[in-house]
């Protein structure tokens, strides 16, 4: 049975779609077959693995309006083993049809659950907000992931997503779990980011995922050329970590 991750952190910039683009490759590598659902507006994951607007008919938007035509609008990579659902800036507009929509919670699982049994993962990259579009992704998914930069503040904001996330477990789908907390941008030699690293570790002790990503300009230069990591530099210290990510997520069962 397929595993569904949904990657969400209501902070921009904190590493969602980085997150989501090379998890989903380093999978793919590893020779499970992968669906990226891109849930952002600014399609920042459909271009990262070089999907561009002008290339589709249907996107994420046209799923939300209409769950049946998810199959149709399953775009292909040039990576064997990864698809992605893309999205568009129409995508604004489907939150704001949603609202009056009775279940409005449930369009996104309506459209994937069908298609699950065809991937081994399914990869779901939420907006930074915890609006519609991140519980229409809560309400499909199973596991959660949250991507943390390490900064300052970076606590602050995880609070409000744990009490969504609790919300969604107790009234809308109880099957969700927190599969970690994954710690983003870090660099070793810089105090801050290694004292985030031993607050958060005292926070979260079982959800804090051995993986840590490193900061590494790799990860931000591959997407201008349409490509995850692993297509770009494979030897960056970006692509080992997302690989070693992807082992150690197929080695790990979500919590609750
Ligand atoms: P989000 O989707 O949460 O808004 P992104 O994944 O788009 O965050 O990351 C924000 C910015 O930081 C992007 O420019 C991205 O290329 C860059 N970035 C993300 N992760 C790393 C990293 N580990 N090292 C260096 N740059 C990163
Ligand atoms: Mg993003």
């Amino acid at each position: 049975m397929s595993r569904i991750i949904i990657v969400a952190n209501q902070k921009g910039g904190v590493g969602k779609t980085t997150t989501s683009i090379n998890l989903a490759a380093s999978l793919a590598v590893m020779e499970k077959k992968v669906l990226v659902v891109d849930l952002d507006p600014q399609a920042n994951a459909s271009s990262g693995l070089g999907v561009y607007p002008e290339d589709t008919r249907l996107s994420s938007y046209h799923v939300l309006s209409d769950p049946s035509c998810s199959a149709e609008a399953v775009h292909s990579t040039s990576m064997s083993f990864l698809s992605i659902i893309p999205s568009s800036q129409d995508l604004v507009a489907a939150e704001l049809e949603l609202v009056s929509k009775p279940a409005r919670e449930y369009f996104l699982r309506d459209a994937i659950m069908p298609l699950r049994d065809d991937y081994d993962f399914v990869v779901v990259d939420c907006p930074p907000s915890l609006g519609l579009l991140t519980l229409n992704a809560m309400c499909l998914g199973e596991e959660v992931l949250v991507p943390l930069q390490c900064e300052y503040f970076a606590l602050e904001g995880i609070a409000r997503l744990l009490q969504t996330y609790g919300l969604v477990r107790r009234r809308l789908n109880p099957d969700i779990r927190l599969l970690g907390v994954l710690l983003t941008m870090y660099d070793g030699r810089n105090r801050l980011s290694r004292q985030v690293k031993n607050d958060i570790r005292k926070t979260f002790p079982q959800h804090l995922l051995e993986t840590i990503i490193p900061r590494n300009i790799r990860l931000s230069e591959a997407p201008s050329f349409g490509k995850p990591v692993l297509g770009y530099d494979i030897h960056s210290k970006g692509a080992e970590a997302y690989l070693q990510l992807a082992r150690e997520i197929v080695s790990r069962h979500a919590q609750a």
